[in-house]
C-alpha cells in the first residue's frame, strides 16, 4: 500500500515548501524507500511556461519537455523521483481535463461541479502516482492556505485520507513564525490562525514545520502544539538555512521528522537513514580551498529565483572543484556603464543564461566581447550562446549588423533565425522546441572532453537557432562547431579554440546538475575559472615584482 504525504503552507508564500518537500523526499530515499514527488499549483495558467520570471521565478524544464514550477528543480536535485508532465498540475490543467470530459459526454448528463468532479480529478492525479512499486507519494500544494483558489485542492486532499485510510496519510503544514523587532519576540499567532483555517476545512496537520529566523523557545513550541492540537514533538523548527539549502534535510533529521513520519505511516521496511554522501557534500561546501567570482549577466539578474537552476549548478560545480563560487549578478542593461564593464574584466568567468525578448541583449553581446577579448572563461546558455554567435559575427567576421531575427527582423545578417518548424506556430504556450534532444559532439572539443563522451542528451527550450546558411563562414572564421543535432542541421554547441574556455550551448545543462552529480560543463567552466584566478594572481605577483 502506497503512503501519502501532503505538504501545505500557511501565513505567507515563498516559505520554501518545495525545498522542505524535496528534503523530506530525500530523507525517505536515504532510508531505502521509493518516493514520487508532485506539485499541485492552484493558479489558472495551464502551465508556468508563459509566465515571466518575476511571477514564479524560473520555468523548470523536464526531459519530456514540460514547462514546470521551479520546485520541481528541487525535487530533481534532492531525489530520484522521475518527473513528467503529470508531476506538476495546475487548476488550469485540471479544468481543461474536466471540460474535455464534459464535452465528450463522459459525465452522462450530470451537472459538473467543483465537488465531486474537480476534486475527483485532483484525487485521480494523486492516485496515478501511487503505483505498486512506490512506497511514498509526496504531494505539495502550491499557494497559501486561505487563498480562494486553493480550496478545491485542500478539499481533495481531505477526502483522500477518507478514501485510502487516515493511517496512510500524513499532513505536513509549513508556517512562518515571524520575529517582531520592536517587541523582540517571535510570534506564534499567525501559525495558530493558519492551522485553524486548515482545521476548519477538516484537515488536522500531523506535523507543523515552523520557519523562523531565530530559534523557537520550548515555551513557544508548546504553545503552538497546544493551540494547533498536536504533540510538542510534532512542531518542528526549521531555521533559515543561511549557509546552503542543502542543510535543510539535516536540520529536519535533527528534529527526527523523518523518523516520526516513517512511524506514523507504519513504513516498517524503512532502514536507518544513510546520509554519508550528503554529509560529505556539506563538508566540502563548508571547506572550499579557493574562491572564484563568476559574473552572471541576465535580464532578471536581480531576481533571486529567475536563474535558480543556474545558481545551483554553479554551486555544485564549485563543490567539485573545491571552490566557493561567488556570483556577481549583473543586469544586462548595466553593461553599458563603464564601471560595470571594468568589473567584468576582473571576474574569473562570465556566464550568460537563457532568455527571451530584446531588452538588455546588446549588454549581453558586449559582455561576450569582454570575455572573448580578455580571455575570461565564458559559458553561454541558450540565448547566451546565441549572443556569442552574434558577437563573433559582428566583431570577428565583420558582419556589423548581424543579429537574431528575434530582436531585429530587418537585419541583413540573421545569424540566429527562427527554426523552420517554428514558422507556423501562433500560440505561445508549450510551443518552443523543448525537452531532451540528442546532440553529437565533435571529437577534440572542450565539450567532448568535459562530457567524456560524444553522444549526449540535454534539455532544450527555444524557438531560434544558429542559421545554417552561415555555418561555413563561421567555420572559416575560426568558430568551432562543437556539437550538432544527429542529422547535422542544428548547431547545438560552439567554441573558440584560441581562448582558455569559451563554450556556448543551445540547450540548458543547468536542469540536469545535481549536488552529488555536478554537470560536466559547469564543472569544466568552474575549473577554467579557478585556473583564471590562479593566472590572475600570478600576473598580479609579476606586476608587484616588476615594480
Ligand atoms: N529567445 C531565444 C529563443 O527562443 C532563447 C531562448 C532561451 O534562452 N531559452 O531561441
Amino acid at each position: 500500500m502506497t503512503k501519502h504525504i501532503f505538504v501545505t503552507g500557511g501565513v505567507v508564500s515563498s516559505l520554501g515548501k518545495g525545498l522542505t518537500s524535496a528534503s523530506i523526499g530525500m530523507l525517505l530515499e536515504s532510508r531505502g524507500l521509493t518516493v514520487r514527488m508532485q506539485k499541485l499549483d492552484p493558479y489558472i495558467n495551464v502551465d508556468p511556461g508563459t509566465m515571466g520570471p518575476y511571477q514564479h521565478g524560473e520555468v523548470y524544464v523536464l526531459d519530456d519537455g514540460s514547462e514546470t514550477d521551479l520546485d520541481l528543480g528541487h525535487y530533481e536535485r534532492f531525489t530520484h523521483s522521475p518527473l513528467t508532465r503529470d508531476s506538476n498540475l495546475t487548476t488550469g490543467r485540471i479544468y481543461q481535463s474536466v471540460i474535455e470530459k464534459e464535452r465528450r459526454g463522459d459525465y452522462l448528463g450530470k451537472t459538473v461541479q467543483v465537488i465531486p468532479h474537480i476534486t475527483n480529478e485532483i484525487k485521480d492525479c494523486i492516485k496515478r502516482l501511487a503505483t505498486d512499486d512506490v512506497d511514498v507519494v509526496i504531494t505539495e500544494i502550491g499557494g497559501t492556505v486561505g487563498d480562494i483558489e486553493s480550496l478545491p485542492f485542500l478539499e481533495a486532499i481531505r477526502q483522500f485520507a477518507i478514501d485510502v485510510g487516515k493511517e496512510n496519510c500524513v499532513y505536513v503544514h509549513l508556517t512562518l513564525v515571524p520575529y517582531l523587532k520592536a517587541a523582540k519576540e517571535l510570534k506564534t499567532k499567525p501559525t495558530q490562525h493558519s492551522v485553524g483555517q486548515l482545521r476548519e476545512i477538516g484537515i488536522q496537520p500531523d506535523f507543523i514545520i515552523c520557519r523562523s529566523e531565530h530559534p523557537i523557545s520550548s515555551d513557544d513550541i508548546d504553545k503552538i502544539a497546544l493551540f494547533c492540537n498536536v504533540p510538542s514533538k510534532c512542531v518542528v523548527e526549521e531555521l533559515d538555512a543561511d549557509f546552503s539549502i542543502y542543510e535543510v534535510p539535516m536540520s529536519l533529521v535533527e528534529h527526527k521528522l523523518d523518523k516520526m513520519i516513517v512511524e506514523k505511516l507504519g513504513l516498517t521496511q524503512a532502514k536507518e537513514p544513510e546520509l554519508t554522501k550528503w554529509r560529505e557534500l556539506l563538508h566540502r561546501l563548508r571547506h572550499p580551498e579557493t574562491e572564484v567570482t563568476i559574473a552572471l549577466v541576465g535580464k532578471y539578474a536581480k531576481h533571486k529565483d529567475a536563474y535558480k537552476s543556474v545558481y545551483e549548478a554553479l554551486d555544485h560545480a564549485g563543490v567539485a572543484n573545491s571552490a566557493q563560487v561567488r556570483v556577481l549578478r549583473i543586469q544586462s542593461e548595466d553593461v553599458e556603464r563603464e564601471e560595470t564593464r571594468a568589473l567584468l574584466e576582473k571576474v574569473n568567468g562570465i556566464l550568460i543564461p537563457g532568455g527571451f525578448g530584446d531588452r538588455g541583449v546588446e549588454g549581453k553581446i558586449d559582455a561576450v566581447r569582454i570575455a572573448r577579448e580578455h580571455n575570461i572563461p565564458f559559458f553561454g546558455i541558450c540565448l547566451g550562446m546565441q549572443c556569442a554567435v552574434i558577437e563573433y559575427a559582428r566583431n570577428v567576421l565583420g558582419l556589423k549588423d548581424a543579429n537574431s531575427s528575434e530582436f531585429c527582423k530587418e537585419t541583413q545578417n540573421p545569424v540566429i533565425c527562427l527554426i523552420e518548424e517554428q514558422r507556423k506556430v501562433v500560440d505561445y504556450g508549450a510551443t518552443t522546441r523543448r525537452g531532451s534532444q540528442p546532440t553529437c559532439l565533435t571529437v577534440g572539443t572542450r565539450a567532448a572532453s568535459a562530457y567524456g563522451t560524444l553522444d549526449i542528451a540535454e534539455r532544450h527550450r527555444h524557438r531560434y537557432e544558429f542559421n545554417y546558411d552561415y555555418r561555413d563562414r563561421f567555420i572559416d572564421g575560426g568558430l568551432v562547431i562543437a556539437g550538432s543535432s544527429p542529422d547535422g542541421t542544428l548547431v547545438e554547441v560552439v567554441e573558440i579554440d584560441e581562448h582558455p574556455w569559451f563554450v556556448g550551448v543551445q540547450f540548458h545543462p543547468e536542469f540536469k546538475s545535481k549536488p552529488t552529480h555536478p554537470h560536466p560543463l559547469f564543472k569544466a567552466f568552474i575549473a577554467a575559472a579557478v585556473r583564471n584566478r590562479r593566472g590572475n594572481i600570478a600576473k598580479e605577483q609579476i606586476n608587484v615584482a616588476d615594480e
